[in-house]
């Protein structure tokens, strides 16, 4: 996340190098800020039968679909911010979850964990921030996966072997 002014302040913040890393400081408080990005899981659900999860968010596509993501939230391990949000985006239940492989996403500065986590095919959830919910065939999901602005594509490809 980079800072433009002080969260403590509200100065505007300055560059300034601190042995090998690039950070920022406030010229008032002197509070440091580093350029760490925000983790986020990137997660493809697969079901008993071989279907994998996709989700429809308008605001992200209006013709494509996306596996589930989210934000890590404080005091939680990576595994349960994956169990968490299949839950909350889908109601599907994870009995087991597996590290994929990361993605660096430059617009919003976040590295994206990507896992696979198997569930066991039961009844949606209703969540207001999905539009739309389906299981696909794995060969119909290349036809439908977003690819610009979004790491969806790039990991359902990481994912595949495994499948
Ligand atoms: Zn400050």
């Amino acid at each position: 996340m980079l800072f433009k002014y002080c969260v403590e302040c509200g100065h505007k913040v300055e560059d300034i190098r601190l042995g090998d890393d690039d950070c920022k400081i406030c010229p008032f408080c002197k509070k440091i800020y580093g350029r760490n990005p925000l983790p986020v899981v990137e997660v493809l659900v697969v079901n008993e039968f071989n279907e994998i999860l996709l989700l429809k968010q308008n605001y992200i596509s209006e013709d494509k679909w996306t596996v589930v993501s989210g934000y890590m939230v404080e005091g939680e391990t990576i595994e349960e911010a994956v169990a968490r949000e299949v839950k909350e985006e889908t109601g599907q239940i994870v009995h087991k979850c597996q590290y994929i492989s990361s993605y660096y996403f430059e617009p919003k500065q976040l590295i994206m964990i990507g896992f696979i986590a198997y569930v066991n095919k039961s009844e949606f959830a209703d969540s207001n921030e999905v539009d739309d919910l389906k299981w696909y065939k794995l060969n119909e999901v290349e036809s439908v996966i977003a690819r610009e602005n979004n790491c969806s594509g790039m990991h359902f490809d990481r994912c595949k072997q495994f499948l």
